[in-house]
């Protein structure tokens, strides 16, 4: 059988630094759990543009549209401020979601128990979270027609339009039920039925998908109550269905319960290619963080957490999956800390490379 295929797409800033700690990660598969991987590397973002002319060069895309899975660093950087907007770094991160027409956004907001202390709500409320949010990527208000900043009559008039065909809905919703299957069984689907149409739709769509998963536990809320419950007692949920507006505001303000922008990894998922696994980009939520690039101070765990997410969902592999997350709340259990997870005084940071090789050897110990 043919190995699973990777592209490595590094980017740019501290891009390049946490993705060496992954290929360290999976190097580690391949030497001590036979689990190879196609590996190949390429460019996007601002280092493509310095080469190519452009963030994403036509052969990247195309690669990326054959592989298993995609595994992002960051793009961006003050450098590239001040190019076209066609030209920018962020162009080539939207060209792949866009062309792999990635419609599930993949957010987990988990609490590693060393971390507990870090968020801003209080411990009990936020120890041993661990939830995920499903937000519709590539339609809705974001996309809608009309849109556009009209005169009407002596003022002006913004306008955006909020549309979902019933198939974008089904879609999402089937990736959220198929995410529950595989976790809890609970999946809270958030609109705003009582005061838009797209949300009545909504509600009716993923209530007749939900007929498909009857061992799915379905409820619905609509999204203001949501972001309520959500900072109140977000253990009550499991898995959450939502658009791309609500998904936007739901997903930050799920993922800011738990720490620090290092430690929150991301999924984009389309549908499924000819072996059955679906279209896939992983990457760290965060940026390329031109403050601290080159200076050995990134955190890598964000990064990390995206190739164990590819690991679960491309690769069908959710006991390795879990062994490297382990392998990352031991780490930070042992009281290691890269620099932006630091609160307690006295506690010196380790690098980028210290935390990416603590991990590889709670790895060894796991075994
Ligand atoms: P950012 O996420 O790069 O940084 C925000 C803050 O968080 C900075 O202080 C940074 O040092 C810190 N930070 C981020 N990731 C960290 C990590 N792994 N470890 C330790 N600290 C970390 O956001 P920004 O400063 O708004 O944007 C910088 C550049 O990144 C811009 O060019 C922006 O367009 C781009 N950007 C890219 C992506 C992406 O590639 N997906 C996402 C957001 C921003």
């Amino acid at each position: 059988m043919s190995k699973p295929s990777l592209l490595i797409l590094p980017g740019d800033g501290i891009g390049p630094e946490v993705m060496a700690e992954v290929r360290k990660i999976i190097n580690w598969y391949g030497a001590k759990r036979g689990l190879k991987f196609d590996v190949s590397e390429d460019l996007v973002g601002g280092c493509a543009y310095d080469k190519h002319g452009t963030p994403l060069h036509d052969d990247t895309m195309a690669k990326a549209q054959e592989v298993d899975a995609v595994l992002l660093g960051a793009v961006g950087g003050p450098k590239y401020d001040n190019l076209d907007f066609s030209l920018k770094p962020e162009r080539g991160l939207l060209r792949l979601r866009k062309e792999m027409d990635l419609y599930a956004n993949l957010r987990p907001a988990q609490c590693f128990d060393a971390l507990a202390d870090f968020s801003s709500l209080k411990k009990d409320v936020v120890a041993g979270l661990d939830i995920m949010i499903v937000r519709e990527l590539t339609s809705g208000v974001y996309f809608g027609e009309p849109r556009g900043i009209f005169k009407e009559g002596n003022e002006r008039v913004g306008i955006n339009t909020q549309r979902y065909t019933e198939s974008e809905i089904a879609r999402v919703a089937r990736s959220a039920f198929e995410l529950a299957m595989r976790r809890n069984r609970k999946l809270c689907s958030m609109e705003k039925a009582n005061v838009m149409e797209s949300g009545v739709l909504w509600r009716e769509v993923v209530t007749e998908v939900g007929k498909e998963y009857p061992d799915v536990a379905l409820s619905h809320m609509y999204a203001d109550a949501g972001a309520m419950q959500l900072t109140r007692w977000p253990k009550q949920f499991d898995v959450i269905v939502t658009d791309n507006l609500f998904g936007d505001l739901l997903s930050d303000l799920a993922a800011m319960l738990t720490g620090s922008l290092g430690m929150l990894p991301s999924a984009s998922l389309g549908a499924p290619m000819a072996n059955g696994r679906p279209k896939a980009l992983y990457e760290p939520v965060h940026g390329s963080a031109p403050d601290i690039a080159g200076q050995g101070k990134a955190n890598p765990i964000a990064c990390i957490l995206s190739f164990a997410m590819a690991l679960r969902y491309s690769f069908d592999n959710g006991s390795e999956a879990d062994r490297l997350e382990t392998a990352v709340n031991t780490v930070l259990a042992k009281g290691l800390r890269t620099a932006d997870l630091l609160g307690e005084a006295g506690v010196a940071p380790v690098s980028t490379a210290q935390m990416g090789d603590a991990v590889v050897e709670a790895l060894n110990e796991s075994l």
